[in-house]
C-alpha cells in the first residue's frame, strides 16, 4: 500500500514538473478534484481522443459523431432518472469528521474478505502443490464458504436497502459489519444521507424567471435526445452508433486519487442502436472490440480485466467494466452497458415525441435497444501515464527517468537537436525541423550537452531524437536515437519522413 501511494505521488509530481497536469487554480491553493492539463498533457489528451474518435467513427461505417451542448433541457434529467436517483449514500465519521460513500465502505469491506479468501487459497495451493484443484477447494473449504456467505449476505442487504431507500439499514449494515473509519479507526458514524451528484445553476435573468439547469453528469443523454435527428440527417440504418467526446460534471463526495475521480472530467461515449432482441449479441461484440482497442495501445494485457456486474442498474440487462490496474489497484476505466430501450422510452414519455425507427428490412416500427461504451478520458490518460512512468538504472550505474509513452500517443514525436550551437549546425537542424513539423509535433532544443538533452526528452516521452552534427553538413545524414533502446543509427535525411511514419502512426483496427 505504501509503495502504491509512493508510486502515485511520484507520477503526480512528475506530471506537474513537466507540464502534463497541474492542480486547477494553483495560485489560490487549487480547487478540490479539478485539474488543468499543461502543454504536454493537452497533447497527450488530444492524441488519446483522436485515437478513440478514429477507431470508433472513422473505422466504422455505421458510427457517426456529434458534439452536443453541456446544458440540456431540465426535463432531460427528470426523464433519465438523474434528478430523482443520481445519488450516492454518504456517511460522516463523527470523530475524524471525514466523509465517505457508504457503498464504497461496504465495497472495501467485501474486498477485505475477498483478500482473506485468496490468502486461504494461496496457502492451500502451496500445501497441495500440483494436485491442488482451486475450484474444488473454493466450493468445499468451510472457511472459504463461510466468508463467501458473509459477502453475499452483505451485498444482498445493501442492494435491498438501496432499492427501498432504507438509509437506516445501510447505517446498521456498516455497524454490523464492524466497519471503521479507514483513517482514524473510529466507528462513531452519523446517519446515512442521500446526496445528488448533479451540479446545478440558473439560466436566464431572475426578472424573466430563471430556470434551474444542470451541468450534464454524462454525455450519453445528448446522444439519446438527438437519436432521430442523427438517424434522419445522416441517413443511418439500424444497427448504427453515435459517438461523442465531451465534458461531464459530478459533485463527487470524495474525490481522491488524482485525475481518477474528478468533479469535472471528460467522457468518450458511444451509444449503439440495435433491433430489440439483438442487444446481447452486440453487447458481446462491443466488449471484444473495446478490449481490442485497449490492447492495441501497447500496454501489457495483464493490466486489463473485465468485471461483470451482478447487481445491474434498473435500466440494464447486462453490464461490465473494463478495469485497469492503476497504481492503487484494479479500478473501472470503461463501462460497457446493455441499456435496453430504457432511455429512449423515457424521453418519449417525457417529451411526448415518438423516438421510433421504421426498420425497412422487417417492416416494423420499434424503439431501438442500446449498447453503450463509455470511457473516462482522464482515467485513460492516467492509465497511459502510470504505464509509461519508469526509473531505470543504466549499465554505467547512472539513473534514467523515462516515460515509455506508446509512440503514437507521445506529445512530441521527435526532438531535433544540433550537436553544437555553432558551425552552421543549428541552421541545418532547423531545415530538418522545417520538413518534419507539418506532419509531426516536433521539439527543437540546442541548450546543454547532448546527453542532458536526451534525458530531457526521455523524461517527457519523446520516442525519437534526431541529432545534426558536422557529418550532416557533408552527407545529409543524421543520427536517429530511439528512446527505449537508446540505440542510435545513422540515417539519411531523405528517408526520415518515411521512417517516422512507420514508427509513430496509430494502430489500424479492423
Ligand atoms: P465510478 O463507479 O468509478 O464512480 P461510474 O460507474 O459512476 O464510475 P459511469 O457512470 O459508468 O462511471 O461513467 C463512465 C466512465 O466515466 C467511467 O468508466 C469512468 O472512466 C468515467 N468517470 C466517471 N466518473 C468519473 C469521475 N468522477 N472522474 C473521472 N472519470 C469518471
Amino acid at each position: 500500500m505504501a509503495d502504491q501511494d509512493e508510486q502515485l505521488k511520484k507520477i503526480i509530481a512528475h506530471a506537474k514538473e513537466y507540464g502534463f497536469v497541474y492542480p486547477s487554480s494553483e495560485i489560490y491553493d487549487g480547487l478540490s478534484a479539478t485539474y488543468d492539463y499543461g502543454p504536454l498533457g493537452s497533447e497527450l489528451k488530444n492524441n488519446i481522443k483522436s485515437f478513440w474518435w478514429k477507431s470508433m467513427v472513422q473505422y466504422h461505417e455505421n458510427v457517426v459523431g456529434i458534439d452536443a451542448a453541456i446544458f440540456m433541457h431540465p426535463k432531460t434529467w427528470k426523464a433519465s432518472g438523474h434528478i430523482d436517483a443520481f445519488n450516492d449514500p454518504l456517511i460522516d465519521n463523527k470523530d475524524s469528521k471525514k466523509r465517505y460513500r457508504a457503498d464504497v465502505l461496504v465495497e472495501e469491506w467485501v474486498q477485505k474478505i475477498e483478500k482473506k479468501i485468496q490468502k486461504e487459497v494461496d496457502k492451500a495451493a502451496k500445501r497441495f502443490g500440483d494436485a491442488f484443484d482451486e475450484t474444488q477447494f473454493r466450493n468445499t473449504n468451510d472457511r472459504v464458504l463461510a466468508n463467501l456467505e458473509k459477502i453475499d449476505g452483505a451485498n444482498e442487504r445493501f442492494k435491498t436497502a438501496m432499492e427501498q431507500n432504507d438509509l437506516a439499514d445501510i447505517k446498521q449494515l456498516i455497524i454490523d459489519l464492524d466497519i471503521a473509519d479507514p483513517l482514524s479507526g473510529s466507528k462513531n458514524w452519523t446517519d446515512v444521507r442521500q446526496f445528488n451528484l448533479m451540479f446545478s445553476t440558473e439560466m436566464g435573468s431572475t426578472a424573466e424567471g430563471a430556470d434551474t439547469v444542470y451541468l450534464r453528469p454524462e454525455t450519453a443523454q445528448g446522444i439519446f435526445v438527438n437519436f432521430l435527428n442523427v438517424q434522419k440527417t445522416a441517413r443511418m440504418k439500424i444497427p448504427f452508433g453515435i459517438a461523442q467526446i465531451g465534458k461531464a460534471f459530478r459533485n463527487e463526495i470524495i474525490a481522491r486519487q488524482f485525475i481518477f475521480r474528478m468533479r469535472e472530467f471528460e467522457q468518450m461515449e458511444m451509444q449503439f442502436f440495435v433491433r430489440p432482441g439483438e442487444e446481447l449479441e452486440w453487447y458481446e461484440k462491443w466488449k471484444k472490440e473495446r478490449l481490442k482497442w485497449h490492447h492495441a495501445i501497447g500496454i501489457a494485457k495483464e493490466r486489463y480485466r473485465f468485471h461483470d456486474h451482478t447487481n445491474l442498474a434498473h435500466y440494464a440487462n447486462a453490464a461490465t467494466d473494463i478495469e485497469y490496474e492503476f497504481p492503487f489497484g484494479f479500478k473501472e476505466l470503461e463501462g460497457i452497458h446493455s441499456r435496453t430501450d430504457f432511455d429512449l422510452k423515457k424521453h418519449q414519455e417525457f417529451s411526448g415525441k415518438k423516438l421510433q425507427y421504421f426498420d425497412p428490412e422487417i417492416g416494423e416500427n420499434y424503439v431501438p435497444y442500446v449498447v453503450e461504451t463509455s470511457i473516462g478520458l482522464d482515467r485513460m490518460f492516467l492509465a497511459v501515464l502510470s504505464h509509461s512512468y519508469g526509473q531505470e538504472t543504466l549499465e554505467d550505474g547512472s539513473q534514467r527517468m523515462v516515460m515509455r509513452i506508446p509512440h503514437f500517443l507521445a506529445p512530441y514525436k521527435v526532438a531535433v537537436l544540433p550537436l553544437l550551437k555553432k558551425d552552421g549546425l543549428p541552421e541545418k537542424a532547423r531545415e530538418v525541423l522545417g520538413e518534419l513539423k507539418f506532419d509531426y509535433n516536433c521539439q527543437y532544443d540546442e541548450k546543454d550537452a547532448i546527453g542532458k538533452r536526451y534525458r530531457r526528452q526521455d523524461a517527457i516521452g519523446t520516442p525519437f531524437c534526431i541529432t545534426v552534427d558536422h557529418q550532416s553538413l557533408e552527407d545529409n545524414t543524421v543520427t536517429l536515437r530511439d528512446r527505449d533502446s537508446m540505440q542510435q543509427e545513422r540515417v539519411s535525411i531523405a528517408v526520415l519522413q518515411q521512417l517516422l511514419r512507420e514508427k509513430v502512426t496509430a494502430p489500424k483496427l479492423n
